[in-house]
């Protein structure tokens, strides 16, 4: 069977689940983060992965955490919605449940997932973005995840693409996600509805009357049904978001892009747009071959289930011979045969 356990930790919700070898959910816990405490956070993810340990026997365990994981795969250096600030996050969890544990960024994760087991198998060169509240990114070359030097590549959310723009969580101006993510869409819905409340009659209706009390979900909402404001929003966001995909094929060249996250619920509302705002921004576009704009099929349970897969692999509990293992040039010797012997006593 073959099992790993995958967590997902977000700055609300830590979501543990037991995944097969085929990216198959077995079970699914959910908890509240304590966000606030890095200690307690440790403790919640340990204690529902013991939970889940008493009745499944799971291997080793695979966290996705939003936020920067040094290139170990141990330690979270920093995350922008959480207290963690160089926490051993590999350490605490490994000394609470006596299996070995690894530490992927949550959207490299989902992209490693998507990549193998979602939307976009087959393919060997993914970028995979997740649009929610901000952008997170993962990116495949050549089979391979790809960390950058120290283990923190994969970020365009925070690519500066207005000069002196909208100001962003990151301190910086004009990031990426400042425009087409969850919070853009939002930003566009609130300021059009306190600019032309007369156009924006079914946005600020669902948004209980004030412009302050529209949410994304609600803009996706009214956009299915046709509202014109709604579908406008959309629109500015999509444009937004094809146009960065450009400037990434423009430096990666990738054959596919994976759009996940929560605003990707709205599906073609948003990736419609995507593709046109991509055609028109690609550098030579009309003489070259297009990579895919493609929806991601793991929703979101995709970094989940990749922290699992990369566990399995990274762990060598491999389900065949000669199966490709992307850690490989990241965890010492010495402590890969230390896990390996582990795993087997748990197994005898
Ligand atoms: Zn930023």
């Amino acid at each position: 069977m073959n099992l790993t356990i995958g967590i997902d930790v977000g700055g609300t919700k830590i979501f543990a689940g037991v995944v097969d070898s085929g990216g198959r959910m077995v079970e699914k816990l959910k908890r509240s983060t304590p966000a606030a405490s890095p200690e307690q956070t440790a403790r919640v993810i340990g204690d529902a992965i013991l939970e889940l340990l008493g009745r499944h026997k799971a291997g080793a365990v695979g966290i996705g955490a939003a936020g920067f994981v040094d290139s170990a795969g141990s330690t979270i250096v920093f995350a922008p919605n959480l207290a963690w600030r160089e926490e051993p996050l590999k350490k605490q969890v490994e000394e609470h449940v006596g299996l070995p544990v690894m530490v992927e960024n949550d959207a490299n994760a989902a992209a490693w997932a998507e990549t193998n087991l979602g939307a976009a198998r087959g393919y060997q060169h993914v970028v995979f973005i997740g649009v929610g509240t901000g952008i997170g990114a993962g990116i495949v070359i050549n089979g391979q995840l790809y960390r950058g030097r120290w283990g923190m590549a994969g970020e365009p959310g925070h690519y500066r693409v207005v000069p002196e723009g909208r100001l962003c969580g990151c301190g910086n101006r004009g990031c990426w996600e400042q425009y087409a993510s969850g919070n853009a869409l939002v930003a566009e819905a609130r300021e059009f509805a306190r600019r032309s409340p007369g156009a924006a009659v079914r946005l600020l209706q669902l948004g209980r009357g004030a412009a302050d009390g529209i949410s994304g979900p609600e803009v996706t909402e009214a956009a299915r049904e046709g509202d014109a404001a709604a579908l406008r929003c959309f629109e500015i966001v999509g444009r937004w978001l094809g146009q960065g995909l450009a400037a990434l094929a423009a430096m990666l060249d990738p054959d596919c892009f994976v759009i996940g996250g929560g605003v990707s619920d709205a599906g073609d509302l948003l990736i419609g747009p995507a593709q046109a705002g991509f055609a028109d921004a690609l550098t030579g576009g009309r003489y070259r071959p297009q990579a895919e704009i493609r929806l991601a099929e793991l929703g979101a349970d995709a970094g989940l289930i990749g922290a699992a897969d990369l566990a399995r692999r990274s762990f060598d509990l491999r389900p065949w011979p000669g199966w490709a293992d992307p850690w490989r040039l990241r965890a010492p010797p010495r402590r890969r045969v230390r896990h390996r012997a582990k795993v087997r006593r748990r197994d005898a």
